[in-house]
């Protein structure tokens, strides 16, 4: 084992460091919080990454409204009585209980593999954006997941903008469902007449999601996006990424120095439980979210059922929270060796934003739209963050930026730190 940890009674260990786990956790604490404390239950987190990334506010550090740091909260500051292991899982052994991984931290020395037995395993690695189905895209492109990718797209946009010239520098953005559609509104509100933005998007309309049921709202977003200068090419891929350009499956290239590519994401799979996967790679979970006897999982890496409308779950922070929570309650009536319970929430809605005070919101059904959107999206996210502390920031963030305008530019990220970044 790579970390020498204290003995207990229960050990559950949780892989990732995303919602799921911090709700997990939380869900946990709240329902066997003394047992966790007086050592009797030892909870491991194995993450792959050693702060929690709040994805929602991406759109807003990209458009430069917010610090890239206020969406990072340190693991260890969010879950001050786990066992923080910086390690990417590598196997599970469900039969014997045991997690293998890959120990990241460099301090340890070379990357070494390491094993730990577990009692309850919770999966929460979430998902990645195929980045090796486009040619090209994995070197030259970003695709917003990778720990530093976002840091360093917005000073490349804030540099573009800033710079004099005729060429405009050009962004393109692929995928037109909400990430996308919230990306390509950032860029166009940051890089304004400098910087080009086109949205490409395979099917027939963007936001396919919000479409369906609120027809009214997805026709704002598009006005949204026309009001910004976003160019939107319908029924095209991105087929190719090079240094300098962005090849779409129906011949046209275009001079790209910037791609985004927000094209879906397929589960992230820690080898083992194959027999319970559904054919997206997703891992089925069983009414209560449990997978097999002693492992659980929820967020973008589970095939989580609606209680009502039978269908899988939207793969979004919303369903990661509320999976993950229902997973910590759960744990502690196992540990407690009660019987657990079925996941029955329902849904609340969704958002996208469009800059400050510009938003789409659907709450239980009702659409909202501008400044109430913007403030009910902005309600929930705060409400969500996993430190109070930075909740508070963002506030002050946005009081300073409704006073005073967009935050001025940070110093460029090194050679180096960008290199790091890409690799990370
Ligand atoms: C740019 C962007 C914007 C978004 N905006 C919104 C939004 O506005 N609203 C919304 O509801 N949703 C949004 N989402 C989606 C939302 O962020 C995801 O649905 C949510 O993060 C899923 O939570 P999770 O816990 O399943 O996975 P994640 O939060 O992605 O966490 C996965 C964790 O697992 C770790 N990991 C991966 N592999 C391993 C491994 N092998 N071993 C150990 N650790 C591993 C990762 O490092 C990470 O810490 C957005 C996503 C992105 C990328």
């Amino acid at each position: 084992m790579g970390t020498r940890l204290p003995v207990a009674q229960h050990r559950v260990v949780l892989l990732g460091g995303g919602y799921v786990t911090l709700h997990a956790y939380a869900g946990l604490m709240r329902h066997a919080g003394r047992a966790v404390r007086r050592g009797e239950v030892q909870v491991v987190v194995i993450s792959a990454d050693d702060a929690h990334s709040f994805h929602g506010f991406t759109g807003e550090v990209l458009a430069g409204l917010l610090p890239y740091e206020r969406t990072r909260t340190p693991l260890a500051e969010a879950m001050p009585h786990a066992h923080v292991i910086l390690g990417r899982a590598t196997s599970v052994d469900a039969e014997h209980r045991v997690v293998r991984y890959e120990l990241l931290d460099e301090q340890s020395g070379p990357r070494r593999e390491c094993t730990l037995d577990y009692d309850e395993l919770v999966v929460g690695t979430g998902g990645r954006e195929p980045a090796t189905a486009v040619p090209g895209l994995a070197e030259h492109g970003f695709t917003l997941r990778a720990p530093g990718d976002i840091a360093v797209l917005t000073e490349r946009v804030r540099l573009a903008a800033a710079r004099r010239g005729l060429r405009r520098h050009t962004v393109l953005v692929a995928g037109g469902g909400m990430a996308g559609v919230e990306m390509a509104a950032a860029v166009a509100d940051l890089g304004g007449a400098r910087v080009r933005v086109e949205l490409v998007h395979s099917g027939d309309a963007i936001l396919p999601e919000l479409r369906d049921h609120q027809p009214r709202l997805a026709r704002r977003a598009e006005q949204e996006l026309q009001r910004l200068g976003v160019r939107v090419r319908l029924g095209v891929r991105l087929a190719r990424v090079t240094e300098q350009h962005a090849y779409l499956s129906d011949g046209t290239s275009l001079p790209a120095s910037t791609v985004i590519a927000t094209i879906g994401q397929r589960p992230v799979q820690v080898p083992g439980l194959e027999m319970h996967r559904d054919p997206r790679g997703r891992l089925v979970t069983r009414p209560d979210l449990s997978v097999v006897d002693g492992v659980w999982a929820a967020g973008d890496a589970a095939c989580v059922v609606h209680p009502t409308s039978g269908e899988p779950v939207p793969a979004n922070a919303l369903w990661a929270i509320k999976g993950g929570e229902h997973v910590g309650r759960n744990l502690a009536r196992t540990l407690r060796r009660r019987p657990t319970r079925p996941f029955a929430y329902r849904g609340l809605g969704q958002a996208a934003s469009f800059g400050f005070g510009r938003s789409v919101s659907e709450l239980y059904g009702i659409p909202f739209t501008g400044w109430l959107a913007w403030v009910l999206r902005l309600t929930f996210f705060l409400r969500f963050m996993p430190s109070r502390r930075r909740a508070a920031q963002v506030v002050a963030d946005f009081a300073r930026h409704a006073a005073y305008g967009r935050r001025p530019a940070e110093p460029a990220p090194s050679v180096g730190d960008l290199a790091a970044a890409r690799t990370a």
